[in-house]
């Protein structure tokens, strides 16, 4: 098929094909995963939380699928915004302490979907170079110029804002947490760098919602910068649990991205199952403090033994602690031993991540205990060992 087949088998002989395999859920236990019938420690999810499993979302979920039925049915500026949007929205705002709130379907389509519409021909988009996939889709749709900064690397953005100064329109766009390092952007300063130069700023707390902040607010209110950030998005398909995203900020914003985002105009409005589920979601996430404090007390173990014992490990306090092997042979076949070894723990490759920085990254959940983490963390080293990542 037009040369398809050539260049799937130089992917495969580089290592970097991916594929799709089968996971199950394992009733009762949030922490573990099924692969081809073997029980394995999940230390590749999401669910920061542990709420995926949570007893009261999928009750919710399931009175609300019997009354409103499977699907929308239209897209919300349609038939299909249904009294769960209206409920989550309002609860939303409350909880970011801003005026409006506006769910979309999913974080891939609220980031390009809100990036497309703040931005334009013309106009000058921020955006860190690590930053998430659908940030970057987002701003090449855009049409506006992609300004790419070196990673957390202020001085950069400082002299892309200094050169592209006169732009009409200019946002800067950035991860809180960032997905494949776990470390977090320097908000601080880009709040002061986005207040001089007069940009919007926008901030993707998908991994930093439910994790930061008294009642899981994410990041930018744990460092008292909320104010600072006009277009607030995160996801309920981590922390939360569930699947969808939000994205918080001002009146004229909300009714801007009402008015201008493409993904949530053209497409059908999630199920309202999903939609209520995602309501008992955010009331578990604020109340949640003690499952934060214990998820980052156990990541803060997690990464100091994994440091400890050798291992380059990105800097973070974060859930996501990647083990940087470099090659990518090396970390499927880390990936694959580990498996053998009863865990699942995903090999991260090009061009998810820069060439040369093939990874293993390791995610966290309130679910694991700190024994299953000890455990995890002697067989791990044993297979860089093995390998030959660790030296002997
Ligand atoms: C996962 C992720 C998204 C996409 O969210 P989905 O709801 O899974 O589509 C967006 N941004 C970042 C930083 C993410 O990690």
């Amino acid at each position: 098929m037009n040369g398809l087949e050539n260049e799937l088998e130089s992917l495969q002989n580089e290592g970097l094909e991916r594929t799709i395999r089968t996971c199950s859920n394992v009733p009762g236990k949030p922490g573990y995963t099924l692969r081809k019938d073997r029980l394995l420690l999940n230390l590749s999810s999401n669910d920061y939380l542990g709420l995926a499993q949570h007893p009261k979302i999928i009750e919710s979920m399931r009175d609300v699928l019997l009354l409103e039925g499977a699907g929308a049915g239209a897209s919300r500026l349609i038939t299909g915004n249904r009294g769960p949007y209206d409920r989550l929205e309002e609860s939303l705002a409350a909880w970011q302490n801003c005026e409006a709130a506006l769910v979309f379907a999913n974080g891939y389509m609220a980031n390009s979907g809100v990036i497309r519409a703040l931005a334009g021909r013309g106009d000058v988009v921020f955006s860190d170079r690590l930053n998430h996939a659908s940030i970057v889709d987002g701003i090449v749709m855009s049409r506006a110029e992609h300004a790419r900064y070196r990673h957390n690397d202020m001085e950069h953005l400082r002299h892309l804002l200094n050169k592209y100064r006169d732009r009409p329109r200019k946002l800067i766009v950035t991860d809180a947490v960032f997905s494949m390092d776990g470390d977090q952007a320097h908000l601080r300063e880009i709040a002061a760098l986005k207040r001089e130069y007069g940009a919007m700023l926008m901030v993707d707390e998908a991994h930093s919602g439910g994790v930061y902040g008294v009642h899981g607010e994410g990041l930018c209110h744990e460092l008292g910068l909320h104010d600072e950030v006009d277009v607030h998005m995160g996801t309920f398909s981590k922390s939360f649990g569930v699947y969808g995203a939000y994205v918080t900020g001002s009146r004229t914003l909300i009714r801007w991205l009402v008015n201008k985002a493409r993904p949530l105009i053209y497409s059908t409005a999630l199920p309202p199952a999903i939609v209520a589920g995602i309501g008992i979601a955010l009331e578990l996430v604020q109340a949640g403090h003690e499952r934060r404090q214990y998820l980052l007390s156990a990541s803060k173990l997690f990464r100091s033994s994994l440091g400890n014992a050798g291992f380059q490990v990105a800097e973070g306090n974060s859930p996501i602690v990647p083990v940087i092997v470099g090659d990518n042979h090396t970390a499927l076949r880390f990936s694959e031993m580990l498996e053998t070894d009863g865990i699942a723990a995903s090999a991260i490759r090009p061009p998810t991540v820069p060439d040369g920085t093939a990874r293993i990254r390791f995610s966290l959940t309130e679910a694991h205990t700190e024994q299953e983490l000890i455990d995890a963390i002697a067989k791990i080293c044993r297979v860089g060992h093995q390998l030959g990542v660790l030296e002997t």
